[in-house]
C-alpha cells in the first residue's frame, strides 16, 4: 500500500516510522486510537503512570513566573487541575507562555509524566490550547465531541497523529469492503471503510463504538479463516502411525507408582491420535507437579516402538539436563540405553554434542532432550515422529514450527503445559488443539502453605531464616529464590508490564548468598547457588548436588522456575517476590511440596498495601489452583494480553481483539467463516488491512 512519505513528507514519514513503526497508510489507518476524550471532561490526574508519556485534558488554574533559586534563569509554573488531581507543567526560561497560558484556558496537554516534590508534573510539555471562541449554539456539540488519543511518543504527540490521518483521509483512502453486505447488515456492522473513517473522526460516542464492533469483527473473521484453512490442511496431512507395543508394557511394569486417571485417560487419547495417520495436535495441560513427563515418555515409548524419534523440547538447560537424568532413571539402564537416550543443549562440551547429533541423525537414539539448541542448523533427524514441548508457553509459535520442521513428514506432536489459562485458552483458540487434562495431583502430595512477609518487618525477615534452617536441620532442603543476579543488573526474567518499585535495589543471588553464610540460623549449613550466567557443566553440577542432597540450600534465579523436581526440598524463600508475575510465582512454588513433606512458601516483599503487587502475592497465598490463579492474573493485568511476548510476537498482529476478552467473538465466526472459505475473501482481507502477522499466526 501506499507509503506514508508519499502523503506527510520525508520527515514526518520517518518520524512515524521511527517512533512508531507506521509505514503505510494501512499501517497508520490501523493506528487506532487507545481511548477518546472529551474538551468538557477534565482529566482525572491522580491515576496518572508515572513514567509513561501521557495526554490529558486540563485546564489552567493558576500560573506562577519566579526566578530560580540559587541559579540563573526563571521559571514558569502553570497548575492544571485543583485537589487530589493536579498536575503542575514548568517551564524553564519560556516567560513568553504566559501569554498562552493563563487562568481559565482549557487544552488537551502532552509529555512525559514525572513527580517533583510529591507533585505530579509535566516537564516542557507539548499542548494545543482548544478554540476559546465557540458560537454559543455548536458549544454543547464541541465539549462533547470525541477527541481520539493515540498511542504517541515524547514528539510524536496524539494530536500531530491525528493531524496525519486527517491528511490522509483528505488524500482519499481507497478501502473496498470484502464481507458480503448481507453479512454486515445480519450483524448490525458497517463497512470497513466507515469503520476507518469512524474510528479515527467520531462525530459522537456510538459511531466509534460501531467502528471498533465493526473492526473486530473483521479482525476476527480474518482470523478464523485462517483457522478453517489450517483445518482443512491438517485433516489432509499425512503422519506415520504408531502402536504400542513391549516397550510401553515393559515399562508400565517397572512404574514405582500407580498412574493416575488422569494419566491413564490422556494415555489413550494420545495412543489413538498416534495411530490415526494424522499428525496429533495434542495439548496436555495439568497442574505442576501432576505427572505430564511420565505421560510423554509413554508416547514416546509408543513411537520408538517401531523405530520412530522423539524430541522433548525444554525452555532451559537446567530443566533439560533434569529431564535427561529422571528420564535416563524411569527407563531404567536396559531401556534408556534401547532408546539412546540423548542430550542436546548449547553450552555442552563439544564431543558429546558431537556424538547426540551424529545418534539423531542416524537413527540410534530414538528420544533426544535439548534447548532451543535443537532447532539450529545442522541438526536433522533420521525419523522425527513425534516433538514434544515441554511448558509451551515458553516458546513462540515459531520455534514450535521449526523444530516440527526438522521431520521428513509431519510429526505428531505434544504440547504441555502447567499454565492453563490465559495463554493455552488463546493456544487453543488460535491452534485448534486438542485438549488433554490432567485434573488430580499425584496420591500423597502435600499442601503448599504459602505467606507473604513484609520486608520492612524485619524480626519476621529474621524468622525465615530461623524456619528455613529448622526445615534443614529435620533433614529438609530449602530454595531462595532471588530476582537478580547481581547488583546493579537487570532481572534475568523480567516480566516488562509489572510495575515496579524503581527505588529499590533488588535482591542478587551473589549478595544472598554471601548473606546467609553469615546467618546465624544457617552458617553450619552448606549453601550453593545457580543462576543463567553459569558455565553448563557448573549449573549441572549445583543441581546433581541439590538433588542428592548434599546441598541443603540452594540460593537460585528462576532458573529453577519450570519443571526442576526435588521431592525433598519443602520450602522456598522468594525475595522480592513482588517483582515476579503471579504464574511465574505459581510455578516457582510448584517446586515445594512435591514429595513427602508438606510445603512452605513464604513470599518476602516491599509492595505497598493495595498496590496490585501486593494483590498478587495476596492471591498467591490464597489459592493453589493454577487455574483460578491465571484467571485472576488476567484480570490484575486488565489488558490481558494473553499471548505474552514469547508467543511469536503476536502482541502486533492482532490490533483490536483480545484472544481471552473476545474468546466468544472469535468463535462466533467460526461459521461464517466456514461458509466464506474458498471464496478469497482473507487473501482480499489481507490485501486491505495487511494483516500479515495475524494470518501468520493463525495459520500457525
Ligand atoms: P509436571 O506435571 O509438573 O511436569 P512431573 O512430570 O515432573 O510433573 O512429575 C512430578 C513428580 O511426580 C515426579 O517425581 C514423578 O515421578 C511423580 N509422579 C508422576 N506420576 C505419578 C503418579 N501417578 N503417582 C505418584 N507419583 C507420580
Ligand atoms: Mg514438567
Amino acid at each position: 500500500m501506499t507509503p506514508l512519505t508519499s502523503l506527510l513528507g520525508e520527515k514526518t514519514a520517518k518520524a512515524f516510522d521511527k517512533q512508531l513503526g507506521l509505514r503505510t497508510v494501512a499501517d497508520i489507518l490501523q493506528h487506532y486510537p487507545r481511548r477518546y476524550s472529551k474538551r468538557g471532561e477534565l482529566t482525572d490526574f491522580s491515576s496518572l503512570p508515572i513514567g509513561e508519556v501521557v495526554t490529558v485534558v486540563g485546564q489552567v488554574i493558576s500560573t506562577n513566573q519566579r526566578r530560580m533559586k540559587g541559579r540563573k534563569g526563571s521559571i514558569f509554573e502553570v497548575v492544571l487541575g485543583d485537589g487530589d488531581s493536579k498536575l503542575t507543567l514548568a517551564f524553564f526560561n519560556q516567560a513568553w507562555r504566559q501569554s498562552e497560558l493563563h487562568e481559565g484556558v482549557t487544552g488537551l496537554f502532552s509529555g512525559k509524566i514525572g513527580s517533583f516534590s510529591s507533585t505530579l508534573q509535566l516537564t516542557h510539555p507539548d499542548y494545543e490550547l482548544f478554540d476559546a471562541e465557540v458560537i454559543e449554539s455548536q458549544a454543547k456539540a464541541w465539549a462533547e465531541l470525541p477527541i481520539p488519543i493515540y498511542p504517541a511518543t515524547g514528539t510524536l504527540s496524539s494530536w500531530k497523529i491525528q493531524k496525519a490521518i486527517e491528511k490522509v483521509f483528505d488524500a482519499g483512502v481507497p478501502i473496498e469492503e470484502v464481507l458480503p453486505e448481507a453479512l454486515l447488515e445480519q450483524e448490525s456492522l458497517t463497512s470497513l471503510r466507515q469503520a476507518l473513517t469512524l474510528i479515527h473522526r467520531p462525530k459522537k460516542d456510538s459511531d466509534w463504538k460501531l467502528a471498533l464492533k465493526s473492526l473486530k469483527y473483521h479482525e476476527a473473521i480474518l482470523l478464523q479463516l485462517g483457522l478453517v484453512e489450517r483445518r482443512k490442511a491438517a485433516s489432509l496431512q499425512k503422519a506415520s502411525s504408531y502402536e504400542p507395543g513391549q516397550l510401553l508394557e515393559g515399562f508400565d511394569k517397572t512404574l514405582p507408582f500407580e498412574l493416575t486417571q488422569g494419566q491413564i485417560s490422556a494415555g489413550k487419547e494420545i495412543s489413538k491420535d498416534l495411530s490415526a495417520g494424522h499428525p496429533m495436535n495434542r495439548m496436555l495441560q495439568g497442574e505442576v507437579g501432576s505427572g505430564k513427563t511420565v505421560v510423554a515418555l509413554r508416547a514416546v515409548l509408543t513411537v520408538a516402538q517401531s523405530g520412530g524419534q522423539s524430541a522433548m523440547l525444554a525452555p532451559t538447560e537446567v530443566l533439560a539436563s533434569q529431564h535427561y537424568r529422571s528420564i535416563i532413571q524411569a527407563l531404567g539402564p536396559k531401556l534408556s540405553k534401547e532408546l539412546g537416550v540423548q542430550l542436546l543443549t548449547g553450552q555442552q562440551p563439544m564431543a558429546k554434542r558431537k556424538k547426540a547429533l551424529l545418534d539423531m541423525a542416524s537413527g540410534n537414539c530414538r528420544l533426544v532432550i535439548g534447548t532451543h539448541a535443537l532447532i539450529t542448523e545442522g541438526v536433522s533427524f533420521f525419523d522425527l515422529g513425534l516433538v514434544i514441548i515441554d511448558e509451551q508457553h515458553r516458546f513462540g509459535v515459531g520455534q514450535r514450527e521449526a523444530l516440527k520442521a526438522k521431520a521428513k513428514n509431519t510429526p505428531h506432536s505434544l504440547l504441555m503445559t502447567a499454565t492453563p489459562i490465559p495463554r493455552t485458552l488463546a493456544v487453543s483458540i488460535f491452534g485448534d488443539l486438542d485438549i488433554s487434562s490432567l485434573r488430580e495431583l499425584p496420591q500423597g502430595r502435600q499442601a503448599i502453605t504459602t505467606h507473604v512477609v513484609d520486608i520492612e518487618k524485619s524480626d519476621h525477615v529474621a524468622r525465615i531464616w530461623q524456619r528455613a534452617g529448622e526445615e534443614v536441620d529435620s533433614g529438609r532442603q530449602v530454595f531462595v529464590v532471588c530476582p537478580r543476579i547481581e547488583l546493579g543488573e537487570t532481572e534475568e526474567d523480567f516480566d516488562e508490564e509489572l510495575e515496579l518499585d524503581p527505588g529499590r535495589e533488588p535482591a542478587n543471588v551473589k549478595g544472598v548468598f554471601e548473606a546467609l553464610q553469615q546467618n546465624p540460623f544457617l552458617n553450619q549449613y552448606k549453601i550453593d547457588f545457580l543462576h543463567g550466567q553459569m558455565s553448563s557443566d557448573e549449573k549441572e553440577e549445583a543441581m546433581a548436588n541439590f538433588e542428592s542432597g548434599d546441598t541443603n540450600i540452594l540460593v537460585s534465579t528462576t532458573v529453577i522456575e519450570v519443571g526442576v523436581n526435588v521431592p525433598n526440598a519443602s520450602t522456598m524463600v522468594v525475595l522480592d517476590a513482588d517483582r515476579f508475575g503471579l504464574s511465574q510465582l505459581h510455578q516457582l512454588r510448584g517446586r515445594v511440596g512435591r514429595g513427602e513433606h508438606a510445603g512452605l512458601c513464604l513470599l518476602v516483599s516491599g509492595a505497598e498495601e493495595n498496590s496490585l503487587a501486593s494483590q498478587r502475592l495476596a492471591a498467591l497465598a490464597a489459592s493453589t489452583d493454577g487455574f483460578a490463579l491465571s484467571e485472576i492474573d488476567l484480570d490484575l493485568r486488565g489488558e490481558g494480553d494473553v499471548l505474552g511476548n514469547t508467543q511469536s510476537g503476536a502482541r502486533s498482529s492482532l490490533r483490536l481483539l483480545r484472544v481471552v476478552r473476545d474468546a466468544k467473538l472469535i468463535q462466533d465466526v467460526r461459521k461464517p467463516a466456514e461458509e466464506l472459505e474458498g471464496s478469497g475473501l482473507s487473501e482480499a482481507l489481507l490485501k486491505v488491512l495487511e494483516l500479515q502477522d495475524a494470518a501468520q499466526l493463525a495459520r500457525g
